[in-house]
């Protein structure tokens, strides 16, 4: 079994941005917008700031309090929209009760949306429009496919999860790399069967364990999207690694797998943003 290097690929990426950043007229920018003190979001952002100071970029962070409104939320939106320096908006979520995530998220201009959460940049996304942006988590499970040499044409690919953030759009990325695609969730019958026809298997459900060995088909490529706590409080997926380990040809490790790679895609979106603010090409 081989091990898909998220950490190592996502380390790769990130110091082939700082090079390339050198050769541009000025710093990529990104603005992280906090809002109040949950401290899961806290860690996410402090590692956004690392990444942006490891790939030469500029970093912006707004923490504000929780009980700030949607009016000034708006209001910093828009001026993060105008400033020519700031390539990239992020609204952290989850946003605290009362505030209206929707709207703040469409607020964001469709080019400085390097999260890929504006109703443009998925339409884009799910019409195979050219010029959008690609979801970090998904877009970040494609490039490490890439770097291992593993095409989804023509294989059968099932995705276990079908939210906004992950399942949707991980679904429609294989598929648009001519994967022919499954997409489960809770409603789903006969979970093992479907995932045993899987030849690429991505799990982003969120339950440690739910994937067995029993539900891998022999050589499967099998990618662990999920981020849990297991009964030791120890981060781990929805992979049975023991189980597992003996049947897929590449398994992504938890951590080390697919959550630096969620990371590096932030910076690869932002570089581009760039790119294009200044009319340069990729
Ligand atoms: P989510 O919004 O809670 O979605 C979970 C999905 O799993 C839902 O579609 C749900 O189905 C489905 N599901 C629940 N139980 C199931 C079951 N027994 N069998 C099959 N499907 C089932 O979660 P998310 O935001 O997509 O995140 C999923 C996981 O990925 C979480 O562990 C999260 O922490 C992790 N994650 C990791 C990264 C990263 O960078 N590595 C980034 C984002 C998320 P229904 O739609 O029917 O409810």
């Amino acid at each position: 079994m081989t091990t898909l290097d998220g950490k190592a690929l996502a380390a790769k990426l990130k110091a082939q941005l700082a090079e390339k950043v050198k050769t541009l007229p000025r710093k990529p920018g990104l603005a992280v917008i906090l809002v109040g003190d949950d401290p899961a979001s806290r860690t996410y952002v402090n590692g956004k700031r690392r990444d942006c100071e490891a790939c030469g970029f500029l970093s912006e962070e707004y923490a504000l309090p929780a009980a700030t409104t949607q009016a000034e939320l708006l209001d910093l939106i828009a001026a993060l929209n105008a400033r020519p320096d700031i390539d990239g908006i992020l609204v952290q979520l989850p946003l605290p009760g009362g505030l209206n995530e929707l709207e703040l998220l469409e607020a964001i201009h469709p080019d400085k949306d390097v999260d890929c959460f504006h109703p443009v940049n998925v339409g884009k996304l799910y019409t195979g429009q050219k010029g959008g942006f690609v979801p970090c988590t998904p877009g970040g499970v494609m490039e490490l496919l890439h770097e291992y040499g593993i095409s989804p044409a023509g294989k059968q690919c099932v995705v276990l999860g079908r939210s906004n953030i992950v399942g949707k759009p991980m679904a429609m990325l294989l598929l648009a790399e001519n994967g022919t695609v499954t997409i489960c969730h809770s409603k789903t019958p006969n979970l093992a069967e479907k995932c045993a026809t899987a030849d690429i298997l991505v799990s982003a459900v969120g339950k440690t364990g739910l994937v067995t060995g029993d539900m891998v088909k022999e050589g499967a490529v099998v990618v662990d999207v999920a981020m849990n706590r297991d009964a030791q409080g120890k981060l781990c997926g929805d992979v049975d690694v023991a189980s597992v380990g003996d049947k897929a040809a590449y398994l992504t490790p938890v951590p080390g797998g697919v959550g630096p790679m969620t990371r590096a895609m932030l910076m690869v979106n932002t570089y581009r943003a760039a790119l294009a603010h200044l009319g340069l090409e990729g």
